[in-house]
């Protein structure tokens, strides 16, 4: 009852501060109707991504876990026309949507769609110096949350930057019951690791806002490179 309370809100609010515009709820229902899992985030974050990447005047944004290209364009329309979104996804389907969502949307000359595992994007990324990124969102595997923290360390610059998705996970964050190999637990596992890399790293000042909303309870971590 209290999760259609927060999702009766969150439409609220979108009606009321956002105005996801047609093409944005096109790009959603056509990654729906290809089969992408509904995993994108709301309308409100992705505003709220839009304007975090205003408010750092970010020309380079680095994003990890692309989807259907729903943040994504969200993320592209805070930067300049003559900035850059490089997205890395791992199912070259989910890439092949976004791409198509991504041009409906009139970005797709500012985003490079990366496909592969982003742990060997990431290098690669490094060696043809595609950095330093003003922003870095990270929103892929969970699991791996500490390592791409490691690699938005490597390709930021002092100002950048750091937001995790997806830090707490209707509380499940405290979670050390479920068994290893447990998806969850390995999960839980990767955005700990991120979490104490933010809190505990010299070069980091971070903190996490939790939230409610139409994706239940969960929150983003922030982080800003010293
Ligand atoms: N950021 C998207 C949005 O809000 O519109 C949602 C991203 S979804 C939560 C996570 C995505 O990460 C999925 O498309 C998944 O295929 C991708 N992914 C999973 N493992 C990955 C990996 N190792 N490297 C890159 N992408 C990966």
């Amino acid at each position: 009852q209290a999760e259609a309370r927060w999702a009766a809100v969150d439409q609220y609010l979108a009606g009321t501060l956002v105005g996801e515009d047609a093409v944005l709820a096109e790009g959603r229902q056509a990654a729906h109707e290809a089969g992408l899992p509904g995993i994108e985030v709301s309308a409100p974050q992705g505003k709220f991504l839009m304007l975090m990447a205003r408010l750092v005047g970010a020309r380079k944004v680095l994003e990890i876990g692309t989807l259907g290209g729903y943040s994504t364009t969200w993320l592209a329309r805070g930067i300049p026309d003559d900035g850059e979104v490089i997205t890395c996804e791992y199912e070259p389907h989910h890439a092949e949507v976004a791409r198509a969502n991504l041009a409906r949307a009139g970005v797709g000359g500012k985003v490079s769609v990366r496909v592969g595992a982003a742990l060997e994007t990431l290098p690669r990324l490094e060696a043809e110096e595609a950095g330093p990124f003003d922003l870095v969102f990270i929103d892929a595997d969970k699991a791996n949350n500490r390592n791409y923290v490691e690699w938005a360390l490597k390709l930021a610059r002092p100002g950048t930057v750091i937001i995790v998705d997806n830090v707490v996970r209707g509380g499940a964050v405290l979670r050390t019951d479920l068994p290893a190999g447990d998806p969850e637990a390995e999960a839980i596992a990767g955005t700990r690791g991120a979490l104490e890399l933010l809190g505990s790293d010299r070069r980091l000042d971070a903190t996490a806002v939790q939230t409610v909303g139409a994706k239940g309870w969960d929150g983003f971590a922030f982080a800003v490179v010293k």
